[in-house]
């Protein structure tokens, strides 16, 4: 896999095949005179992540937000990198702040991956279960999606030609030791299906189109219908 625009205005710029094994998918949008990323990948990558976003033509100095979906490694470990490197404000949810902003090894699975996390404060704590903000040109709804850990958000823009949906870590797994709740998780997926969005951008199984996205969160709510 490669960086590139997956949407008009969104690009894919992070993941397993592209900045590090250890990343998620990490997620740009241009909104104008800023960008935006969702996801900052394990950590090991953030460098790569970045040379990625210069290759697509964008200075990172613009990334003025960052989006963590939720507070495990693979979607933390580069936030202080990128912090850094951009001086990014990073938005999260609150029922997430112990594993962001304290760093339990537990919480965050850091200790399941073996690496280390250098714990970030959040800027934007989203406390509801809706929230919208104006970034640059474009109007990001984030909402609460707890499940997969308690803190778990996704978020959604509207583009003029469709709905543009990040739902991080659809597909699970979960634990315990996170505060992983599947009846809840269950509730947020009827969520998700109810935005109609047009892409998904998922947090390890890439970018769905069209009926794929329905397709694919069903197919998740299937396989865990017995549990
Ligand atoms: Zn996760
Ligand atoms: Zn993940």
């Amino acid at each position: 896999m490669e960086p590139k625009e997956i949407w008009r205005g969104i690009y894919l710029v992070g993941g397993a095949g592209i900045s590090h094994p250890a990343d998620c998918c990490v997620y740009l949008a241009d909104a104008g005179p800023k960008l935006v990323m969702i996801d900052a990948g394990a950590g090991s990558g953030a460098g790569a992540i970045l040379s990625n976003v210069e290759a697509l033509g964008f200075e990172p100095s613009r990334i003025s937000h960052l989006v963590a979906t939720h507070g495990h490694i693979d979607h933390i470990g580069g936030i202080s990198r990128i912090k850094e490197a951009t001086g990014c404000r990073v938005i999260a949810h609150r029922r997430d702040r112990d594993a962001i902003e304290l760093g339990d090894p537990a919480l965050t699975a850091a200790d399941l991956y073996g690496i280390e996390y250098w714990p970030e404060k959040i800027d934007t704590i989203l406390g509801g279960d809706e929230t919208a903000q104006k970034i640059g040109d474009l109007e990001f709804h984030f909402i609460a999606t707890p499940g997969h850990t308690p803190g778990s958000i996704a978020a959604y823009i509207d583009m003029g030609e469709g709905r543009v949906l990040f739902g991080q870590d659809v597909h699970g797994p979960f634990s315990d030791v996170w505060g992983s709740d599947i009846s809840e998780w269950k509730r947020s997926m009827e969520k998700l299906l109810e935005l109609e969005a047009d892409i998904l951008c998922e947090g390890h199984a890439g970018v769905f189109r069209g009926g794929e996205v329905r397709g694919y969160i069903e197919s998740q709510l299937l396989r865990y219908s017995r549990v």
